[in-house]
């Protein structure tokens, strides 16, 4: 039997995941502290975040200070610098109607913290707004992928199933405005745009930096398709041909689906709670197939037992 291991104060959807996912990972992460090195990825979904952040709240953002940290950290990934990131980003939002049917709402919350009923549960929401004409709550939550399945049928994960429960357990919120329902979506800014590095099958940036289009190159060419295209579906034409993948929006209503994601949440705490207190969860067996894509798999004796 294990240990009791202190209980955390709070506990995030990201330890419920991980812990879900495998109680050894969970172990090694959070009891045994091995950290994971920051890569890519996490550095464009750091960025996503930043930008939206200071975007939402109204400030003008400036990347050179904003960023600093990141476009370092990229430098040492060997993706060069970075400057137009932000002028694309902006540029796509402004023109992108969805995006600022958003902003007329009225914004609930950014970097919003919300704690379930019992306290345990905890969450920082990227953005919430309310539709005053149709009483709609949408929660946001921000992205940096290059998958192509954010651009049409996504499937929401249990991430935004935990922040739905969580604003549901704050009545004071859903009296003060009237709520009526509530969605959840995500606003996915790409990392994969002119000048980026490119992302490989899979799943990794390339290496390989092609400049294929400079931001004002690009401008001028929506600017000129604007006024010949009546379709906006030869426009997302163009931006396929030129690897170009703009910024993508999706919600929907919370399902059933998703309340049952919740439920299977809140279970899951319940169990890592128990686990915190000395019983003994390990029924996980070594499978080839989830082990080889854990970070963890180099220093993970799990596989030798
Ligand atoms: S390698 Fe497998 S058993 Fe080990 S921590 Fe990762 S998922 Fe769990």
């Amino acid at each position: 039997m294990e240990s009791n291991y202190r209980l955390p104060d709070t506990i995030s959807y990201s330890r419920v995941n991980t812990f879900q996912d495998c109680y050894y990972k969970y172990k090694l992460s959070y009891i045994n502290g091995f950290k994971l090195e920051s890569n890519e990825h996490m550095t464009f979904g750091t960025m996503a975040h930043k930008l939206m952040e200071e975007y939402v709240k109204g400030d003008d953002v400036d990347t050179t200070v904003v960023l600093q940290e990141e476009f370092d950290a990229l430098a040492k990934f060997g993706i060069p610098s970075l400057e137009d990131y932000w002028s694309f980003l902006k540029f796509e939002l402004e023109r992108n109607e969805e995006f600022q049917n958003i902003m007329n709402q009225v914004v609930i919350g950014v970097e919003l913290e919300l704690h379930d009923l019992e306290n345990h549960l905890h969450g920082k929401i990227d953005l919430v707004t309310f539709d005053e004409e149709t009483k709609t709550l949408t929660i946001w939550d921000y992205k940096a992928s290059a998958s192509d399945k954010l651009i049409g049928d996504l499937e929401i994960d249990g991430q935004l199933s935990l922040y739905t429960l969580l604003i549901a357990n704050n009545p004071k919120l859903v009296e003060d405005h009237k709520i009526e329902n509530i969605r959840i979506g995500y606003i996915n800014l790409p990392k994969f745009i002119m000048g980026q590095p490119e992302v490989l099958k899979s799943g990794k940036l390339s290496k390989n930096k092609k400049q294929k289009v400079s931001y004002d190159d690009y401008v001028a060419k929506i600017e000129e398709l604007e006024q010949e295209l009546s379709d906006y579906s030869e426009f997302l034409e163009y931006l396929k041909e030129n690897e170009v993948k703009p910024v993508t929006i999706v919600s929907q209503d919370v399902s059933e689906q998703d309340i049952i994601k919740f439920r299977d949440i809140h279970n899951q705490m319940y169990s890592l709670i128990a686990y915190h207190h000395g019983h003994d969860l390990f029924p996980e067996s070594y499978s080839q197939f989830k082990c080889q894509k854990c970070p963890y798999y180099s220093i993970c004796k799990k596989g030798e037992e």
